[in-house]
């Protein structure tokens, strides 16, 4: 952990003192946007169903309708399909950042000090087998979702974490992870990236459409007995033996639930000191040829090393998604604001800093026709882990949030770990740093708006590494 980081905690910690009192001033409220990203487009036919009306019953409830939710749901009604389900969503499915992300399905690629290879191996392992299940349920069902499997690549823009890269290359080959160092010459010849230094390629990973991948769900999951009722926001939660949860036209009373709301848990009163939503921006260019025009020859897409990471993919129609990139790429919103509700002049404003971003990297972009541009909410913890497990004195509140922007992948194995965690089976996921983690504190406001900024200030141009 670096100087910085050491500080940020430590002030975090001493300004989380006040959370008594200010936790009480600042009352938050759910608000969502509507999803305008690439992947929505890619969904135009699609309806919300109707909201829940009335009060109904299960034995579990699940809050979320993103691949947490809809993850938990799939596999928990194949394994008890004579329990009911219930899964509530406040606008409609996919309408979150799984479906608005830049769409990579990475594999965790562990590489901390000190090193615990048996462990790392099965980190990594069990993210790929979760890409594996994605697809194996897209080919189970036939759904009509486009993703591929070629690789992304982490790329270095000195050479001095190129070389780091590399080190770290050679070590995940060695704990059985199917990636390569693909030094600057190399990459310069088959993905042209301005300022690369090297890149490692994972090549068990790729790029899915979270819409089509739901949304696609959704006639399943009907099928398997699971009643989904979208724009239908939770509005309370009354934990008991019985938990009682109050919708704007019904009430649920049910065995159980999954805390699915990611970005959005704050909002339910849960993790107010763990999890806080950061907005992420991003581009889609109109239909090209990557290779002719970009040099981008092969491959899913790339991310950087940098602590404001660059983000980018190119959709089986060739759409090249940009995200993130720089300071004003990403954005805190006054206690936890879940949307981004900028002025026309600084929506322009951050548009133009995330279409500068993507130049950055292809300079031959300048001048390429922008599609779509849209921000989402990720769900952020201080030490970037996942709070995953199960809560409450009834020991009846599971939740699986805080996947801060790598997500894709884990949030569908999160439903698989959930569902084991129900049943009591879940020894196979003990030990993994995804199951039941603690967290540092985050403080409330104004102290975290205050210190969202001045860490941006201090971190926003420097790599993560
Ligand atoms: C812009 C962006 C880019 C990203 N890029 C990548 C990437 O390339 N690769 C990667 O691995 N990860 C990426 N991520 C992260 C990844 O998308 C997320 O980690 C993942 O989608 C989270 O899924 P989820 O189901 O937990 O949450 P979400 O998809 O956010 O779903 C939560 C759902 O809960 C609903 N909800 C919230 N509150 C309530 C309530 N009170 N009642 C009912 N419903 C409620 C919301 O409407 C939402 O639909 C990105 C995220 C963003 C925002």
């Amino acid at each position: 952990m670096n100087l910085l980081s050491r500080g940020l905690f430590a002030s975090a910690s001493l300004a989380s003192l006040a959370w008594p009192v200010a936790g009480r001033i600042f009352s938050e409220k759910l608000e969502i946007d509507e999803n305008r990203s690439v992947w929505a487009a890619s969904t135009p036919d699609y309806q919300p169903g109707p909201p829940l009306a009335g009060d109904t019953t299960a034995d579990l409830a699940i809050i979320g309708g993103g691949f947490t939710g809809v993850s938990t749901a799939y596999h928990f009604s194949r394994r008890y399909p004579e329990k009911r389900v219930v899964l509530l969503e406040a606008a409609s499915l996919a309408n979150g950042a799984s479906g608005r992300n830049g769409g990579m399905m990475l594999n965790w690629l562990p590489y901390d000090s000190p090193r615990n290879p048996a462990l790392d191996a099965l980190i990594y392992a069990t993210t790929n087998a979760g890409i594996d299940t994605i697809e194996e349920i897209i080919r189970r069902h036939s759904l009509p979702v486009s993703y591929r499997r070629d690789g992304t690549l982490s790329v270095f823009t000195s050479p001095a974490r190129a070389e780091y890269g590399h080190a770290k290359a050679e070590y995940q080959a060695s704990i059985g992870a199917q990636v390569e160092f693909i030094d600057r010459a190399a990459l310069a010849a088959r993905f042209r990236l301005e300022g690369a230094q090297g890149a490692v390629l994972d090549r068990g990973s790729g790029q899915l459409n979270g819409c089509q991948y739901v949304r696609g769900l959704r006639p399943v999951l009907v099928e398997q007995g699971v009643a989904i009722y979208e724009q239908t926001p939770v509005l309370k939660v009354e934990e008991g033996r019985t938990i009682s949860l109050t919708t704007p036209n019904g009430r649920v009373q049910t065995g159980a639930i999954v805390l699915a709301t990611n970005g959005y848990t704050s909002k339910l009163g849960y993790f107010r000191d763990a999890i806080f939503p950061v907005v992420s921006h991003v581009i889609a260019t109109a239909p090209l040829n990557p290779a002719q025009q970009l040099g981008w020859q092969e491959w899913a897409g790339f991310y950087d090393d940098m602590d404001r990471i660059s983000y980018s993919s190119i959709t089986s129609e060739g759409q090249v998604i940009f995200g993130g990139g720089s300071p004003i790429g990403w954005a805190y919103t006054f206690n936890n604001g879940t949307c981004f509700n900028g002025s026309q002049a600084e929506t322009a404003r951050v548009s133009a800093s995330v279409e500068r971003g993507l130049q950055r990297y292809a300079p031959d972009a300048q001048g390429v026709t922008i599609a779509q541009r849209w921000s989402g909410t990720l769900g952020l913890t201080l030490r970037r882990n996942i709070l995953l497990g199960v809560r409450g004195e009834h020991h009846n509140v599971f939740y699986a949030v805080g996947f801060n922007g790598h997500g894709v992948t884990l949030t569908n194995v999160a439903g698989q770990i959930l569902t084991d965690m129900y049943s009591g089976d879940d020894q196979m996921w003990r030990g993994l740093p995804f199951y039941q983690d603690s967290y540092t504190p985050i403080p409330p406001e104004p102290f975290r708006w205050a210190g969202y900024k001045i860490f941006s200030q201090l971190s926003g141009h420097l790599p993560r590494y």
